[in-house]
């Protein structure tokens, strides 16, 4: 029998990536989509422009399911498939449309009026079916079932003749999360939301031009940071760009900017080495770590030293900004690794008998027992999601014979649906929501002896050098920053 791990943590977002000008375009994009890996593992494509015999613009594409080294695993798809001197490349969670469809693995590529395109989208457009419906109706024919497809449908509807004027067009229409890289026969196009929900940044290498979802594609690269797209803007990179070093500046339309980042890049989605929203996520997640501590201590309970432990990976540096902050309010604790993570094990097979979930935390971690035995035990982990992986882990750890299991979550309750790119599951299936948010009710469901989550407010606090005002929180608090298509809503929920 096969087992497939469930999703434990948020996940449905997705990594864009875009290069222009440059040798080897192709080689540097698998290795851009190879550090935003983290942003989607089902999939991942690239797609490259280059020159036919004839020397007329020709598209080169190669997509497959799977992680970015599965799926270019043989180095003739980079060398000898995908030539020419610019390309896009997306890594993917499904976001809308059936993540089994291999039909919707971006780019997705058009031939149109004005030549060929292909678009990478990491979000959610919260208006798709209304703008799909309304395409079908004039008589677009759909070849997936992605909200991202409606994109270069509406530019090639266009009656504009100037490219970046249709693009503008098109992006004046969608409504919702979406940072964009769009490729054209001689221009790399990038676009990000006016509420920046997700970030996009801007690179340099050897006189070319890039853009990725995070700027550890650049460290990955040796590429220099240039800047971040700002939200509500549109950058294009063409020939006359790569001659004076600078790219075109557009705004998407007269749309108020209204910065709404996603706070839950920060708690948990982005890589803590990335530069995004303006700071470091290493930075902000030690801060949220340390907020945490200041809000929800735990003190010795005899004269042993407190074990703070991180749930590896994701939540390593706060818990590392916890145990800091634990330390100068005079709490005598160390920080342990207490949980080894397995890297390895993709999908897997089980025993008969053995039930999938428990099976599941198993095989992904395993307890330090000498590290946890007769201690107090601090658990910081960045988010709960349906609750079933937390409490199989508090089991982990309960069998090492801690003296006491306190859990601290350096976000709050998730409570509501996220419309703008990140998936979570369906409202009955959150635990906080199960328990209408209550901490002693989710507790007891866990069996730890102490459970405490940032409120909103400490979460912002948290944040705020970011500015406070400046963040969406709306899977918490059911506050959402745009208006969102009632039919939209009932898809995410009956997903
Ligand atoms: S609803 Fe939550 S996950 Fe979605 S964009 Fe807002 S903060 Fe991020």
């Amino acid at each position: 029998m096969k087992l497939i791990l469930s999703k434990e943590k948020p996940t449905c977002n997705c990594g864009i990536f875009g290069i222009f000008g440059s040798a080897s375009a192709s080689l540097e994009t698998y290795y851009g989509l190879h550090a935003l890996q983290h942003r989607g593992q089902e999939a991942s494509g690239i797609v490259t422009k280059d020159y036919n015999e004839n020397n007329k613009p020709v598209f080169r594409i190669y997509k497959g399911e799977g992680l970015v080294t599965e799926v270019f695993d043989d180095p003739k798809i980079l060398h000898d498939v995908l030539t020419g001197k610019s390309a896009i490349g997306h890594t993917r969670y499904s976001t809308t449309g059936s993540s089994e469809s291999s039909k919707n693995i971006q780019p997705f590529v058009v031939h149109y009026r004005l030549g060929n395109l292909a678009v990478a989208h990491n979000g959610n457009l919260t208006n798709a079916r209304v703008l799909r419906e309304q395409l079908v109706n004039e008589g677009a024919i759909f070849q997936t079932t992605s909200d991202t497809e409606v994109i270069p449908h509406l530019i090639a509807r266009s009656r504009l003749n100037d490219q970046v004027e249709q693009i503008k067009e098109a992006i004046g229409k969608i409504e919702g999360a979406y940072c964009l890289v769009i490729l054209t026969d001689d221009k790399l196009i990038a676009a990000r939301d006016p509420n920046g929900f997700r970030p996009l940044a801007i690179g340099r290498l050897n006189g070319s031009f890039i853009i990725a979802s995070e700027s550890c594609s650049f460290d990955l690269l040796s590429a220099e940071f240039i800047r971040e797209v700002e939200p509500g803007e549109i950058i294009v990179i063409d020939k006359e760009v790569l001659g004076i070093g600078e790219v075109k500046s557009f705004n998407i339309s007269d749309t108020l900017i209204n910065k709404k980042h996603c706070v839950f890049e920060y708690i948990y989605f982005s890589r803590p080495d990335s530069f995004i929203f303006g700071h470091n996520v290493d930075k902000m997640r030690r801060r949220l770590g340390k907020a945490l501590a200041r809000n929800h201590p735990v003190y010795n309970e005899d004269d042993e030293k407190v074990i703070v432990i991180s749930v590896p990976d994701s939540s390593n540096t706060t818990a590392l900004g916890y145990q800091t902050e634990l330390e100068k309010l005079g709490v005598d604790c160390k920080l342990e690794i207490g949980l080894i993570r397995s890297h390895y094990i993709g999908r897997t097979f089980i025993q008969p008998g053995q039930t999938n979930r428990e099976i599941g935390v198993k095989i992904k971690f395993n307890t330090v027992k000498g590290v946890l035995e007769g201690r107090t035990v601090v658990i910081v982990d960045d988010s709960i999601v349906r609750g079933t992986t937390s409490k199989q882990l508090v089991k982990l750890i309960r069998d090492a014979n801690p003296k006491s299991i306190h859990l601290r979550i350096s976000s709050p309750p998730i409570m509501h649906p996220c419309f703008y790119g990140m998936d979570f599951p369906s409202k009955d299936e959150l635990v906080a929501h199960r328990y209408d948010g209550n901490t002693e009710e989710i507790r007891k469901y866990l069996g730890v002896d102490s459970l405490s989550y940032l409120t909103i407010e400490e979460t912002l606090e948290a944040v705020s050098e970011a500015g406070s005002e400046n963040f969406c929180h709306a899977c918490f608090s059911g506050q959402y920053p745009t208006e969102v298509d009632p039919s939209f809503k009932k898809e995410i929920y009956e997903l």
